[in-house]
């Protein structure tokens, strides 16, 4: 057996889930560059007031993992956090980790790849395989003023915890599954809170039970248990694909459900501010067990006039100026710079930014045309909606290690997917793509450059199916 030299960029979830499965392969020349120093990426970065996920625990976890001890049926981030931590750990990869390390430019040299990092150190690989992340970078609001604001400012995915806020006015803009989940845990322990809403985004409200010490020796002492309870959260889920990617009578029932939900909200004005005139689940369907509680809370304001312009002590909407101590940013993030601000550059010179000229597409979300033996995590037009991230992610590390399993019995050198096979994949992604919710008619991190929803228009089941093995006729494949 051949032994490939593997560089993973970013220990993250999707990093960590392929890092242990390499390792558990035997795979051993095995590096993972992180650029920050912690391990966790979206559970490091994120820390807000009131984070959890809101996919079940017993689904967002790994296969090979599988964590028994978890306290809620979506638990807080701080929980998830220490799960990929104990992962990374018990699997060996904490160890593979080169922390503080930025991936400047990774180069094809003819034979293999370059990758430099920002410490001016260049080492050679067999494979690179991007697990950068998804919901990465924030996205700062371009809202005239922001910079001229005097109190504490910052984004959701850089919280300061130095800031004590139960004295404060606390302004908060965006009210994606990220406000609701902040709005959600401050509302009652701030001063006042000013929830700034740009567009209504439908919330399903989901009851978040804590798991009782028995459940927990139960999915402890019978590991059949716990995986029939893995498969059972997974089950439940994927019922609902339907209503994402057709029309039909489950689309039906779950805005049925997300319209009567919004009753909770006793003051009919409230409501109307609160109700979106797109249809549920064409933006990411919220999930919170206390949104329309915590909204209805004395020491909120919604405020739904545009603003204007922030002001060093407040922000300003319609010549109103409403003032705040503190501004807190959930505005999101930028969804569409994969791999990037790294520089690819495979055989001919070709870039990647050259490649995705026209916006970022991916061989069946894992390759690309024009680059061999470099594979992505969480690329471009992977299962993302509503669905367990960890999931995918293993699918798409599994179906990395076919490959990498390959290499190690010498059946190729080099592989990549034809431009021929990506562009019929897109052909059919396109078929696909108006019959699903997201095409409906509304403004999302969904939607690409090209306006299109950059999402995975099939079942994740189909996925999984698609990703099973290597398919040869759709590659180049330089023999070993
Ligand atoms: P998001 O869904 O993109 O929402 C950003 C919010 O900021 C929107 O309400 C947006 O308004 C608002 N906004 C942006 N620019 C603005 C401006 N200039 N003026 C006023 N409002 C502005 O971001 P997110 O809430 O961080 O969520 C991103 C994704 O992260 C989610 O969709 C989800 O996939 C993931 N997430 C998951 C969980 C979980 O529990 N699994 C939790 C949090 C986040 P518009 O609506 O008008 O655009």
């Amino acid at each position: 057996m051949r032994e490939p030299r593997i560089a993973i960029i970013g220990a993250g979830m999707s990093g960590i889930c392929l890092g242990a499965l390499l390792l558990r392969a035997g795979i051993r020349d095995v590096v993972l560059l992180e650029k920050n120093q912690d391990l966790g990426g979206t559970w490091r970065d994120n820390s807000y007031p009131g984070i959890a996920c809101d996919v079940p625990s017993r689904f967002y976890q790994f296969t090979f993992a599988l964590n028994p001890d978890w306290t809620h049926r979506y638990s807080p981030g701080a929980e998830i956090h220490a799960y990929f931590e104990k992962v990374a750990r018990d699997t060996g990869v904490a160890d593979r980790v080169r922390f503080g390390t930025t991936v400047v430019e990774t180069r094809w040299t003819g034979a293999a790849w370059s990758v430099t990092t920002d410490d001016g150190v260049s080492a050679e690989y067999d494979f690179v395989v991007s697990a950068t992340g998804i919901l990465h970078h924030p996205r700062y609001p371009n809202i005239e003023g922001l910079d001229s604001f005097a109190g504490p400012a910052f984004h959701s995915a850089r919280w300061d915890h130095s800031v004590d806020l139960s004295d404060k006015r606390v302004g908060l803009i965006g009210t994606g599954s990220t406000g609701v989940q902040i709005l959600s845990a401050l509302a009652g322990n701030v001063d006042r809170l000013l929830l700034f809403q740009r567009t209504p985004h439908w919330v399903m409200q989901l009851a978040n039970p804590e798991f009782r010490p028995i459940t927990r020796r139960l999915h402890r002492r019978f590991p059949a248990y716990d995986r029939f309870s893995y498969h059972a959260a997974r089950k439940q889920i994927e019922s609902l694909s339907p209503a994402l990617l057709h029309p039909g009578k489950t689309r039906r029932f779950l805005t049925w459900l997300c319209r009567r939900q919004l009753n909770k909200i006793v003051d009919p004005e409230l409501r109307a501010k609160l109700t979106p005139d797109s249809q549920p689940m064409c933006r990411r369907l919220i999930i919170s067990p206390g949104y329309y509680d915590a909204i209805q809370d004395p020491t909120v304001e919604l405020v739904t006039d545009r603003i204007e312009r922030i002001t060093p002590t407040g922000v300003v909407t319609d010549g109103v100026e409403h003032p705040v101590d503190v501004l807190v940013l959930a505005t999101g993030f930028d969804a569409h710079a994969y791999v990037r601000p790294m520089r690819l550059v495979g055989p001919g010179g070709l870039t990647l930014e050259h490649a995705w000229a026209d916006g970022p597409r991916a061989y069946r979300t894992v390759a690309v045309p024009g680059f061999p033996n470099f594979f992505m995590l969480m690329g471009p037009n992977s299962p993302v909606g509503n669905y367990a991230l960890t999931a995918i992610a293993e699918t798409q590390a599994n179906y990395v290690l076919d490959w990498v399993q390959r290499w190690r019995r010498g059946e190729f050198t080099t592989a990549e997917p034809t431009a021929e096979a990506t562009d019929r994949y897109y052909r059919e992604v396109d078929a696909a793509l108006p019959d699903t919710v997201w095409a409906t008619g509304c403004d999302s991190w969904y939607l690409g450059q090209n306006g299109k929803p950059e999402l995975f228009p099939w079942a994740p089941e189909q996925h999984k199916v698609m990703l099973a093995q290597p398919r040869d006729d759709e590659f180049h494949i330089v023999a070993g």
